[in-house]
């Protein structure tokens, strides 16, 4: 039973490290970003009532994206642990999470935070964006977006950080160091993925 959040810069592996987490804790990986985008692309009532304004890169108003949490995490899969990814981003949503889990009597266990030194994150996308010919993804506007969540996550880290629920880990180096270093902070809290977890996962 482990609920964890994961937050880190575009760029920062965020994406590599959760596929590993889910499936060394057996939990599923829940992307508000992911649902978003599939019920666009599935041409759903909230897909077709969102599309605008994701293709804007704005956010969807709190009221919709907190009840797409809610039911998500009704589903069975979700009953004994979850990996939130994207979610929550605005104090607003910080506050429904915490009152949404309390009433199943609920806590989180831990918020990742992956860390990552920004001119090497920009290095590392600009790289990726030549070799996969994206040229247009300009390193400007890759570090806007760096600013922008820099910007909106930091209020969100300093209440976890107070809550004593952060674990502050180094993004940089390759995937495995970064993966022993989750594990390792995860295990200073007493999360440790039991051989059951990771066989169901
Ligand atoms: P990114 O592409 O920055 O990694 P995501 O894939 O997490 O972002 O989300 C894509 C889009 O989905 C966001 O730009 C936003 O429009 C919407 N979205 C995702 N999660 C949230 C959230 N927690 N609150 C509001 N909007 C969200």
């Amino acid at each position: 039973m482990t609920r964890l959040l994961i937050v880190g810069p575009p760029g920062a592996g965020k994406g590599t490290q959760s596929a590993r987490l889910t499936e060394t804790f057996g939990i599923p990986d829940i992307s508000t970003g992911d649902i978003f985008r599939a019920n666009i692309r599935e041409q759903t009532p909230l897909g077709v009532q969102v599309k605008a304004i994701v293709d804007a890169g704005d956010y969807v108003p709190d009221t919709l994206t907190n009840a797409l949490v809610s039911s998500r995490l009704d589903e069975e899969d979700a009953r004994d642990g979850f990996l939130l990814d994207g979610y929550p981003r605005t104090l607003e949503q910080v506050a429904y999470l915490e009152q949404l889990l309390a009433g199943k009597g609920q806590a989180l266990d831990a918020v990742i935070q992956l860390v990552a030194d920004q001119d090497e994150v920009v290095a590392r996308l600009r790289k990726r964006a030549i070799e996969q010919g994206r040229a247009d993804d300009t390193e400007e506007a890759i570090r806007h977006r760096q600013e922008v969540y820099a910007r909106e996550t930091s209020p969100l880290i300093a209440v976890y950080r107070d809550r004593g629920l952060l674990v502050e880990v180094d993004g940089l180096g390759d995937i495995d160091e970064v993966s022993d270093r989750i594990a390792e902070g995860l295990a200073a809290r007493g999360i440790f993925a039991t051989q059951d977890d990771a066989a169901a996962g």
